[in-house]
């Protein structure tokens, strides 16, 4: 994915830390990174940020970069999220070769390493059960205390882990722990557990193989080791990980020893970026499912029309700090915005449909009118939209009486059909509640695509179909999923993240018409409905069986002045 203005950017603390590393000749100028995800759950714009950085400096300096499952936690895991992790990272246009390992691959050299750690004296079995263990471990302010088993000798030792995983002891009644130091400043460091017991949980890798699983901070250094990692690269939480991750590493004949480096999370406004807390939002039905339109998760952010080359180039602008910060939600959405401008042809749909009725324009006659499908592009080619007598527009394009700032259609006044004729509001048509049903306009058949020949000045320009070959449509329009800026920082004030789930989040406006053409088009192809926005279709039809198109984005910023998308 390099681009050509690599040379130009400045480079970020992980790209300069590479250049010295290479520089100085350490890894035989070898770059080799690896992204680890937990199969826990979908992805998400955080985890972009996170691929965006492994494969992007892997790419850059003709590295490789490794994907590979953090599978430890088998509970929680599914078959499920490992494909979607998968299925997402290539659509971000990633690939990663025939290097897709998962931690489960390395149980047996994990516990190979786990007995040379016994036999060295470093690692024993420990009883405490997990309230013990936390109050032997002690506070910030004060040391922990030594296990009364720490000093069990290495032939107990061995035997009792060697029992542990033959599944004689039941969930919670042993653990492996780390011989450090339980007076360290560092908590990590307070001899931490390396495996626990764990019967009657079915990994979706290994079967009912273990009843024993690794510590995530005790795999992690080693699977990198083993798959020759030259940086690892993690987010800044594990800054006071960084000495065990190392300790592990010192402690066992391996042979290679990765450089860990941190940098900062993305968290993104008006939205959550925690596997943990958007699978909250999926199983208590708040949204649909990981793939929600609202959801940030790749999957989301896919199935609402952003592109690939969208997500990777925000990425890109936010860069990587070691600073933690929040993005406003402008930054995603101006990436896409920009994106589809380019690339996304123009059609027309009515959201709000009124109906205009051409009293000049004969009964039977259809016009097949010629297009563009980019204003600035020729390249991109035409289209033919039919014309007739009647025709919807959108109901917010007309008034009975306006002021000068409106430049749509008004009673008695003129305005511009997109790609079509000048027509004039004659007459308006009400119900008996006095609601307006119907225009009847006529139009100048001397204006398709021109100005009227007298040099009399129309302004305005609106959008239209024609109301028997309109293709009717369901369109759902989506605003932010919280009311809150930062939801995470608000259970600091005693409430849930869930308490600020914007109950207006979705909009849906069941009988829209949109431009003939578009009956065609296939789930995940990406228009701008001109003057509405950036629109999608959705893989499914709505419950009546008419197409489904997401609005991806408006077509201008609209979060910092009415406080409103
Ligand atoms: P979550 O809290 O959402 O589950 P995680 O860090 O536990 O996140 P992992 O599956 O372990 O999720 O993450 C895989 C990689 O993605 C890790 O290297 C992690 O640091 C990185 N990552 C996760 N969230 C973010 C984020 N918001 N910004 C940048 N990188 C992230
Ligand atoms: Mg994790």
């Amino acid at each position: 994915m390099s681009d050509n203005n690599e040379t130009t950017k400045p480079r970020h603390f992980i790209q300069q830390y590479i250049d010295a590393d290479i520089a100085s000749g350490k890894n035989e100028g070898k770059v080799a990174t690896r992204f680890p995800p937990e199969p826990n759950g979908y992805l998400h714009i955080g985890h972009a940020k996170s691929i965006c950085l492994n494969f992007g400096v892997a790419d850059e300096f003709k590295g490789t970069c490794n994907l590979r499952f953090d599978d430890t936690n088998p509970g929680k895991e599914k078959e499920e999220f490992v494909a979607s992790i998968q299925e997402d990272v290539k659509w971000l246009g990633f690939d990663w070769q025939d290097r897709l390992f998962y931690a489960s691959d390395y149980f047996e050299q994990l516990h190979d390493f786990a007995v040379e750690l016994i036999k060295a004296g470093k690692a024993y079995v420990c009883d405490l059960n997990a309230d013990e263990v936390r109050s032997y471990r002690g506070t910030l302010q004060d040391a922990g205390k030594n296990s009364p088993y720490r000093d069990r000798s290495v032939e107990e030792n061995l035997e009792l882990f060697e029992k542990m995983r033959a599944g004689s002891f039941p969930d919670g009644e042993k653990v492996l722990r780390a011989k450090i130091d339980m007076a360290s400043a560092n908590m990590n460091m307070r001899d931490p557990t390396l495996y626990r017991i764990r019967h009657g949980v079915i990994h979706h890798q290994t079967g009912e193989e273990w009843c024993i699983y690794p510590m995530y901070d005790y795999t992690h250094p080693i699977s990198d080791a083993l798959e020759g990692i030259t940086h690892s690269l993690c987010t800044l939480e594990f800054e006071d990980h960084r000495p065990l991750y190392d300790w592990v590493l010192d402690n066992i004949n391996i042979g290679c020893h990765p450089q860990q480096i941190e940098f900062s999370r993305l968290n993104l406004q008006y939205t959550i970026v925690s596997k943990r807390k958007l699978t909250q939002l999926v199983e208590n039905n708040h949204v649909s499912g990981w793939d929600d339109p609202r959801m940030p998760t790749i999957a989301g952010l896919r199935r609402r029309g952003f592109t690939p080359a969208s997500i990777r180039d925000f990425c890109d602008r936010i860069g990587v700090t070691k600073v933690d910060n929040s993005i406003e939600m402008g930054v995603l959405e101006n990436c896409i915005r920009e994106d589809l401008n380019e690339v996304a042809p123009r059609r027309m749909a009515v959201l709000n449909p009124l109906k205009v009725v051409i009293e000049n324009y004969p009964e039977d006659k259809i016009e097949q009118l010629e297009a563009p499908n980019h204003p600035q592009k020729e390249e991109m080619g035409t289209r033919t939209i039919p014309f007739s007598r009647e025709i919807y527009i959108d109901r917010d394009d007309f008034r009975e009486e306006a002021n000068k700032k409106y430049k749509r259609l008004v009673l008695g006044k003129e305005v511009r059909l997109r790609n079509s004729y000048v027509i004039k509001a004659e007459d308006v048509i009400k119900d008996d509640r006095g609601e307006t049903i119907e225009v009847r306009c006529s139009y100048d058949t001397e204006t398709l695509n021109k100005n009227p020949a007298d040099g009399r000045k129309v302004k305005g320009v609106i959008h239209w179909v024609s109301a028997a070959h309109a293709v009717e449509a369901e369109i759902r329009l989506y605003d932010r999923l919280f009311d809150h800026a930062n939801p995470e920082a608000a259970t600091k004030e005693g409430k849930e993240f869930t308490d600020f789930i914007n109950p207006e989040s979705l909009e849906t406006l069941t009988l829209c018409y949109l431009e003939t053409n578009l009956e065609n088009a296939e789930a995940g192809q990406r228009f701008q409905f001109e003057r509405e926005g950036y629109f999608c279709r959705d893989s499914e039809n709505s419950s009546n069986g008419k197409p489904v198109f997401n609005r991806t984005v408006t077509l201008r910023d609209t979060w910092d002045k009415s406080g409103k998308n």
